[in-house]
């Protein structure tokens, strides 16, 4: 996951440092490292269950269930992929 210092320099933390404090490689000023709890992720999280009852109810409507039902996990696994890019 990307952090931003204060000072401008930008670098890399760790998935162990999610959510806590990390020294900033540029000025060694603490910096925050942002959480899976900040409003901007839950509300990542939240778009992404709604995205999947979404999608499952769309395929269900114009197929049948067990597609839908595929096809909505078959998103859920893309989302999960995508918030793992961070
Ligand atoms: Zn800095």
């Amino acid at each position: 996951m990307r952090v931003y210092c204060d000072c401008g320099k930008m670098f890399e933390a760790t998935r162990a440092q999610v959510g806590g404090i990390v020294n900033c490689p540029g000025c060694d000023q603490s910096v925050d490292v942002p959480g899976l709890n900040d409003p901007v992720w839950r509300a990542i999280q939240c778009a992404a269950v709604v995205g999947i009852l979404a999608v499952t109810l769309l395929v269900t409507s114009f197929s049948n269930v067990p597609t839908g039902i595929f096809c909505g996990l078959g998103f859920g696994l893309l989302m999960w992929l995508i918030s793992r890019a961070f």
